[in-house]
């Protein structure tokens, strides 16, 4: 027998779930609820701002998931209820489930600065949803002069791919020192130590001259300069406690909550993250509902794409175990972050994951996993660029078919 299942969210998450739920078992009817026509990818969209890649070359379609049997519903979930087993879209389309998927991923808190809110955004673009900010941010790359300033306002933990604001500064001043050399790039950051750092710095050492006095990338604290005070996207300035600064790009990436669908349904707690059963993602809130990716709360693993696609895959594992009344098996996780800084620089953070049934968590298998070493040869760099670049091409294809 099959069952109902309805996704909400076409993102990594929601798309790799159902993909994996038809491919267990082709009898169970999967359908996607999913506002866009088509997705970017955020992984390698920092390539589209380094001038590397176009928008055009990390979109993909629907057309794999459709031709599994897979109903898209074009539309937004505006409401699900969990005891009527029901969601509704804003189209006014009410879709019947026995599980649902919610994969919503992030939405951004954009109160709390002075002179910042949504409608700023079209000048100070986050482009942390990829897509037409991508597109915005790249082209006011291209627009500044030489000589121009780029701010980059790292968000605070939990968030969104914990190496992406890095890497993003990285490949702009990729982008600078080949066609605008006397530009910077500076990171005001609210936390003091963030991801594979040391790799980072070196690598910047390496490429960008970081730690003299002419380096194209500054990290600076909020404890040196004091925290964000007034983003004004008028004047393109930013006023923190104890400095402002006169940029020609900002690029402000707010602190970040789950997908709003999840807030408005209840599936967060006060943290604005969804609390799940890490055995098989369901809202530990509302049974018959399982929160994956971004939106939820998942211990030891990172908010990232790879972390989504594994969660998808072991919620449809649950879920089919669930809907056929077999018992689920112990699930593993995996997770690896490739982040790009230059030409034939790559590295890595690769992670095993093992559910702990004792307290609900999921922890990182000792031994499992490593990080690219801080003196790897040139060769292991380069390669490790070519393993990005595979990584992306089989991720999507996993994901979306
Ligand atoms: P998403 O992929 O964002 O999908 C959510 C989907 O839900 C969207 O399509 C959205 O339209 C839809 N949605 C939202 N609300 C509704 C609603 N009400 N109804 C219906 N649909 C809705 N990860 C990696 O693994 N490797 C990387 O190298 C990497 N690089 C990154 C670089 C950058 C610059 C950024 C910003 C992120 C990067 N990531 C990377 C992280 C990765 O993109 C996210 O972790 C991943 O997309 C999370 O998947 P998700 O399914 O939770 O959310």
């Amino acid at each position: 027998a099959g069952g109902n299942v309805v996704i909400v969210g076409g993102g990594v998450g929601g798309a790799t779930t159902a993909r994996y739920l038809k491919l267990a078992n082709p009898d169970i009817s999967v359908t996607v609820v999913e506002p866009k026509a088509s997705y970017h990818t955020c992984f390698m969209s920092n390539e589209v701002l380094g001038g590397e890649r176009t928008l055009e070359g990390i979109e993909v379609g629907y057309d794999g998931l459709k031709s599994m049997g897979i109903t898209m519903v074009q539309d937004r979930a505006a409401g699900i209820d969990p005891d009527a087993k029901t969601v509704t879209t804003a189209g006014g389309e009410t879709l019947s489930f026995d599980r649902c998927v919610v994969a919503p991923g992030i939405s951004f808190v954009t109160d709390g600065i002075e002179g910042y809110d949504e409608a700023a955004q079209e000048k100070i673009p986050h482009a942390w949803q990829a897509g037409p900010q991508t597109a915005l941010l790249r082209s006011q790359l291209e627009a500044m002069e030489d000589g121009g300033l780029v701010v980059i306002i790292a968000p605070p933990n939990p968030f969104r791919c914990p190496p992406g604001p890095y890497e993003r500064a990285s490949l702009i001043a990729h982008y600078l020192k080949a066609e605008k050399p006397k530009s910077k790039v500076m990171i005001l950051d609210p936390k003091e130590k963030f991801s594979k750092q040391g790799l980072f710095t070196q690598a910047w050492k390496d490429l960008y001259g970081f730690g003299t006095d002419d380096s194209m990338i500054e990290w600076n604290t909020f404890s040196k300069v004091g925290a964000i005070n007034k983003l004004d996207a008028a004047a393109m300035t930013v006023e923190t406690d104890f400095e402002s600064f006169d940029p020609a790009v900002i690029n402000y990436i707010p602190p970040q909550k789950a997908g709003k669908i999840a807030l408005n349904a209840d599936l967060a707690d006060d943290s604005g993250w969804c609390p799940v059963d890490k055995m098989t993602f369901e809202s530990s809130k509302h049974a018959g509902v399982h929160v994956i990716g971004d939106a939820a709360i998942a211990t030891a693993m990172p908010k990232s794409g790879y972390s989504a696609n594994s969660q998808g895959k072991v919620t449809a594992a649950a879920i089919v175990a669930a809907l056929s009344g077999k018992e689920m098996p112990q699930p593993s996780y995996v997770n690896t972050c490739y982040s790009i800084a230059g030409t034939d620089y790559g590295f890595s953070v690769a992670a095993v994951y093992r559910y702990n049934a004792e307290d609900n968590t999921i922890a990182g298998v000792k031994g499992a996993g490593g990080l690219t070493p801080v003196d790897a040869s040139a060769e292991q760099r380069k390669r490790e660029v070519a393993f990005a670049h595979s990584w992306y091409n089989n991720i999507r294809k996993d994901t979306w078919g």
